[in-house]
């Protein structure tokens, strides 16, 4: 799987002689430009186990690299940096120290699924963006996102009543990402919503708020979606250990 993209070498590996004359000829400067050789020696040979173990990562191992997904990619034309074609290449090869170095940007996913729809292999690159945000966050090297914030507070309150109330959702999802809730284009939403909205809606969306009102008989469903989280989770954690067993065996071997 060759890579060819300029933009994929990292500045700091490009070296060039400041002066240098071969076989007579001036080659300072530009002219003496060459990529530093790298050898890396930390790979992660489960890293695309781990991927694929979590939800849109599936597919991962159809990928043929054709670039289609980059070519069509909307965070791409505008950052160059942002290349899922290459970190699906990274993924499978197990370079997971390179792969870090893009750790700030993977996030920025807006998930229009171009790339989706350009993919000759059904790989779901969307997905792998996904799941790869998730693996970050999972393994420790970032922060919980604001999305998954939102999406565990939208789960709560569907296990909890059976029934989404938006303007808990929204409160807790506040809070929990530490945001005030008087943010400006909440205010412009509110005045908007009670100049047009019918009374009889506004009404009992405001009494839902404080009532919190339930699905009648949820409780068993919730037990249900409960067990099916937890089985997932479960299903995902020995998954995402797997490189640290692999590591256990490597350095016991080596004793
Ligand atoms: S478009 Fe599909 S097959 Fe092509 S590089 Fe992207 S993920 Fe791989
Ligand atoms: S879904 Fe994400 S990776 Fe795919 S084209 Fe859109 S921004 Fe790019």
């Amino acid at each position: 799987m060759p890579i060819h993209e300029k933009s994929l070498i990292r500045p700091e590996n490009l070296k060039t002689h400041d002066k240098l004359v071969l076989d007579g000829i001036d080659v300072s400067g530009h002219w003496s430009t060459f990529i530093e050789t790298r050898v890396v020696s930390d790979y992660n040979e489960a890293l695309e186990e781990e991927i694929s173990a979590l939800p849109g990562g599936e597919y991962i191992h159809r990928c043929w690299q054709c670039g289609s997904c980059t070519n069509s990619c909307t965070v791409h034309a505008i950052n160059p940096d942002f290349n899922p074609r290459f970190w699906i290449y990274l993924i499978r090869m197990g370079m997971e120290s390179e792969l870090l170095r893009d750790k700030d940007i993977i996030w920025q996913c807006v998930s229009c699924n171009k790339c989706t729809y350009a993919c000759p292999r059904d790989v779901v690159p969307e997905g792998v963006m996904k799941a790869t945000a998730h693996w970050l966050e999972r393994k420790g090297h970032t922060p919980k996102s604001p999305s998954t914030h939102f999406d565990e507070v939208f789960t709560e309150q569907v296990i909890a009543t059976g029934k989404i109330e938006e303007s808990r959702t929204i409160r807790r999802f506040f809070k929990r990402t530490n945001q005030g809730l008087m943010q400006s284009w909440m205010v412009e939403m509110v005045k908007r919503m009670l100049r047009h909205l019918p009374i009889g809606l506004l009404s009992r969306m405001g009494l839902a708020t404080f009532i919190a009102p339930r699905t009648s008989n949820w409780s068993s469903a919730a037990s249900a979606i409960q067990e099916y989280i937890d089985e997932q989770h479960d299903k995902q954690d020995k998954a995402l250990s797997l490189s640290e067993l692999i590591d256990v065996a490597q350095k016991d071997a080596a004793a």
